[in-house]
């Protein structure tokens, strides 16, 4: 018998407000000393009043929009009661039966993985287990969360992860969270069961907490498919849901409790606030503000510029990356028409993009990435701004510089900024294709290696590339390859 997971994930992400979903208090608090960020309010003092952050909820609307869910027009928020020390009103304000959006799916790969709601309430407190005791920071309590719950749609667990990493990249992208999973600002909990193949039957789930990477939710499933298979094989498959912890260290899951029902929770309705109303003209304006998504983003850089799947992908991996590369290309046009070739500009630029889009993608996938992670900066703070890298390809491009030099004035244009241009002729890095400049060095080694030319001649084409590499060596990597290749052939 062969059985298929079912997977579903409940994901809560953070978001940057300026302030708290519920009150005015600063909602940077875990870079704060802690209790230093809350109020009366979000302390759950009795007398107070909370009041809804509008932020919050435009970018409910927002994520709501770019999941492609139902925004709902009429929703209100509830009381989640539960007695915990993160707690101090003893009560979560949360979203029950009317969730701000219904609906919706994120494509992953070349699957829609549907959503079942969207909703916002509040963080709970911080508890901070040391020294055999149990520390609580409020500063986090009343940051504005948005859960999000998945059907049980997910397939594998790779699949569950590359759903989390591409909602990571939708958050990132549209400014609302940085929904860093290793900092908390990204939470989830794992849902799974198996069945046998073929079924279309729900049977009860296993609720993983304590996931702190994507790799620790792809890990955490695995394990738990591994498990249940065997007890579904020995007849033992889980009879009631249980909610079981990932130890990171062990690599396994273990049991933690049974599985708290809805009832526990004596939902009803928050008193203190007001329903959510939401009019057609506020969802219209929303719409505006979205920006592409990196789903978008992607088949555009495919479509538009040429790139492969894979340039693609991690030229958009992050927001400020693909910006980057973006102002590179639309600056190539500047320089390509300086270069006095013929015909209009459109013209010029037809001819030549397709090299040109594809140069980019390399230099930056195969050179800058790296030189900016070696020098631990970000993409954004760069001294090589957009305008000097697209003269930098366009030098490439037209030969100017040899691709080892090319990589020295990349180096140097990172450390200094300004001008490739500037910086090859300081260096003295032009590539020598001169003919006349080329000759004599290339005379020079045909007399100095006469048995080298003696095997060219009899068929060995590698003493060409010996007598290549002597001649790059002696214009210190200056020369231009071809050009000496051609040379050679000629002389000998
Ligand atoms: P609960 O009442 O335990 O909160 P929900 O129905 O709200 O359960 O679902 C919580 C999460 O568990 C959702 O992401 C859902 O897709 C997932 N889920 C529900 N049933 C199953 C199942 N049988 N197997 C795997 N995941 C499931
Ligand atoms: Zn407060
Ligand atoms: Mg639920």
């Amino acid at each position: 018998m062969k059985y298929e997971a079912v997977i579903g994930l409940e994901i809560h992400v953070q978001l940057r407000t300026k302030s708290k979903m519920f009150c005015s208090c600063d909602n940077t608090g875990e870079d704060q000393a802690p209790n230093t960020t809350i109020c009366p309010i979000c302390t759950g003092q009795p007398g107070t009043l909370p009041v809804i952050n509008q932020q919050a909820v435009d970018w409910a609307i927002l994520i709501g929009l770019a999941l492609n869910g139902e925004i709902a027009k009429f929703s209100k928020f509830d009381r989640k009661n539960y007695f915990y020390p993160d707690l101090p009103k003893g009560y979560q304000i949360s979203q029950y039966d009317l969730p701000f959006v219904n609906g919706g799916y994120l494509e992953v790969g070349d699957r829609k993985v549907k959503l079942t709601r969207i909703h916002l309430e509040e963080d709970a407190a911080k508890l901070i287990h040391k020294d055999g005791a149990t520390l609580v920071d409020f500063n986090r309590g009343g940051t504005p969360l948005l859960e999000i719950v998945t059907e049980p749609d997910i397939k594998n667990p790779q699949e569950a992860k590359n759903f989390l990493q591409e909602l990571k990249l939708i958050m990132r992208y549209q400014g609302v969270s940085s929904a860093d999973m290793e900092k908390g600002h990204l939470r989830c909990d794992a849902n799974i069961s198996l069945r046998p193949e073929g079924e279309k039957t729900f049977y009860p789930k296993i609720e993983i907490k304590n996931l702190n990477s994507f790799k620790s939710v792809e890990k955490a499933l695995e394990y738990e498919i591994k498990r249940q298979t065997k007890l579904w094989e020995d007849g033992k498959s889980p009879k009631k849901q249980e909610t079981r912890g990932w130890d990171e260290v062990k690599e396994m899951t273990v049991e933690q409790r049974g599985k708290e029902e809805a009832s526990d929770y004596r939902y009803f309705p928050e008193p203190d606030l007001p329903p959510l109303k939401i009019d057609e003209k506020r969802i219209q304006k929303a719409k505006g503000n979205l920006r592409e998504l990196p789903q978008q983003k992607r088949k555009r850089f495919i479509n538009e510029y040429g790139f492969s799947l894979e340039e693609a992908k991690i030229l958009t991996d992050d927001r400020d990356l693909s910006y980057y590369a973006e102002q590179v290309i639309s600056e190539l046009g500047a320089w390509l028409s300086t270069l006095g070739l013929e015909g209009t500009k459109e013209e010029i630029w037809e001819k030549n993009k397709k090299k040109l889009n594809k140069l980019v993608a390399n230099w930056i996938i195969n050179r800058l990435l790296k030189l900016v992670s070696e020098n631990n900066i970000e993409i954004s703070k760069i001294k090589i701004n957009p305008e000097n890298f697209a003269e930098f390809i366009v030098l490439v491009y037209q030969n100017k510089i040899s691709s080892k030099s090319a990589q020295q004035v990349l180096e140097k244009m990172l450390i200094k900024g300004g001008a490739p241009s500037h910086i090859i002729k300081e260096e003295g890095l032009e590539q020598v294709s001169n003919e006349g400049e080329l000759t004599d060095i290339v005379e020079k080694t045909i007399k100095n290696n006469p048995q080298v030319v003696e095997d060219y001649k009899k068929g060995k084409s590698n003493a060409l590339q010996f007598l290549i590499g002597k001649i790059m060596k002696e214009t210190k990597g200056k020369a231009n390859p071809q050009a000496i290749a051609k040379l050679l052939k000629e002389k000998i």
